[in-house]
């Protein structure tokens, strides 16, 4: 039996989707976790199993002087796993990226340094060390631009500012996020950048030894602006025309070949203009949330059971299914405590749609990008064209009616005193 270590982030969406794959394909999993080590114990958990996924050399450490078998393969189910399963593979000679090259993509700062030491189309980017005054920078800014913390994911931390004033704010506000989110970031920093306009796309594939096999294109209909970018839709087949997915497709792999990532997953995402391709991002994981459950059908298999099929060396057989899908990442209308849905069974029975399912709990504290980095639920569609996949999203969306009430109701109180007497 093929042993595979597991590495499974706290709140993260799939994990019950690998373990199914791994069941399924008859895989003994090693789970790790990033739980604290106190806890984990108490929750039938190895305390070697407990590991900080932020700290890679430490927990590969860990992993290596305890584990006493042997493992076929290192996998993490998402982003906050990746450095860590890297240089596990690294240390143990398996398959895998090279951790400098996963450390590299995942920074958006190094990722930006490297598009433009390899001259790829790249926007002016600066860097803003903690505590410097982001006025220093306006004499070389061109606005609008892009505020980003280094290496959050899911839009979180990522704000447009148009004048001085509003980088000021900007700057403010992500250098809380990234500070409640990332225990480095006063050594991190910030990465300002020009906005680029134009519309968004999203690649899904696979390397092998170097090889990028495309999953699939996606179309981000809605437009993403800003000031804040919730994603909500990706619709693929792409309806761009086909030489230029395949302008992505090869834009993408020359990437992947400067980075030097040479194995698993990667969820590319860019925007195009008249100018061309802009990667925004291109990160050695499957794509984020339960998305990856709307390949189910073209795949003929879940992206879970793929990948850990790939990890193992087990052939992957073939399927081409016609027609097209669409998931929405039910965006959060507002910062609040989650109450409850009505419609849910109104928006299953919109025709295409296949699945909704709601990841949120009730009594949750819940808010958009940029602080927050969870979704309500996905809607799932599958349809005969690309076009009617997005309509029934968008239908069952809006049949959804959400209950969100204000998190501090009692703050509201003193006033109504003060006006009584
Ligand atoms: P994350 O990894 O958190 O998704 P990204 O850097 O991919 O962070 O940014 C999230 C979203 O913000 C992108 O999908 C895009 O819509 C928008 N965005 C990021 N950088 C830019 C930019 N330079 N110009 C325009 N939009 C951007």
């Amino acid at each position: 039996m093929k042993r595979v270590l597991l590495l499974l982030p706290t709140t993260g969406y799939r994990n019950a989707d690998f373990l199914a794959a791994a069941k399924k394909l008859g895989v003994e999993i090693v789970a790790a976790a990033d739980y604290c080590h106190q806890l984990a114990p108490s929750w039938g958990m190895a305390p070697i199993m407990a590991l900080h996924f932020d700290r890679p050399e430490q927990a590969a450490d860990t992993v290596l002087r305890e584990i006493k078998f042997n493992l076929d393969g290192v996998l993490a189910v998402d982003d906050s796993g990746i450095e860590l399963a890297a240089l596990l593979a690294e240390r143990l000679h398996l398959p895998g990226n090279s951790a400098h090259a996963v450390r590299r993509v995942r920074d958006k700062l190094a990722f930006r340094r490297l598009l433009r030491e390899h001259e790829f189309r790249c926007p002016e980017f600066r860097y803003l060390p903690s505590g410097e005054d982001p006025g220093t920078l306006l004499p070389r800014l061109k606005f609008p631009v892009v505020v980003k913390a280094r290496r959050l994911s899911a839009s979180r931390g990522v704000i447009r500012a148009d004048d001085s004033g509003q980088l000021v704010q900007a700057v403010n506000r992500v250098r809380a996020i990234q500070s409640r989110a990332d225990r480095d970031a006063q050594e991190l920093g910030l990465i300002i950048e020009g906005f680029i306009s134009g519309c968004e796309y999203a690649l899904e594939a696979v390397l092998d030894q170097g090889e990028l096999t495309a999953l699939a294109l996606f179309d981000k209909p809605d437009p993403l602006d800003g000031p804040y970018f919730e994603e909500t839709l990706y619709i693929t087949p792409s309806r761009l025309p086909a030489e230029f997915q395949s302008r992505i497709r090869h834009e993408v792999a020359r990437v992947c070949r400067s980075a030097g990532l040479t194995d698993g997953p990667v969820h590319a995402e860019m925007r195009v203009n008249d100018l061309g391709i802009w990667l925004l991002e291109v990160a050695p994981r499957s794509i984020g949330g339960l998305c990856g459950r709307v390949l189910t059908h073209s795949l003929g298999m879940t992206l879970e059971e793929l990948i850990l099929r790939r990890v193992v060396g087990e052939a992957l057989p073939n399927s081409n299914a016609a027609g097209a899908a669409g998931v929405m990442m039910v965006p959060i209308p507002r910062r609040g405590i989650y109450h409850g849905v009505e419609g849910l069974a109104e928006a299953r029975a919109v025709p295409a749609v296949t699945e909704v399912t709601l990841t949120v709990e009730t009594g949750q504290i819940i808010a958009p990008p940029p602080d927050g980095a969870s979704y309500l639920g996905f809607i799932f569609a599958r349809a005969a064209s690309p076009a009617e996949a997005e309509n029934a999203l968008r239908i069952a969306h809006h049949r959804l009616h959400f209950d969100i009430r204000p998190e501090y109701a009692a703050m509201a109180a003193p006033a109504a005193y003060s006006s009584k007497r």
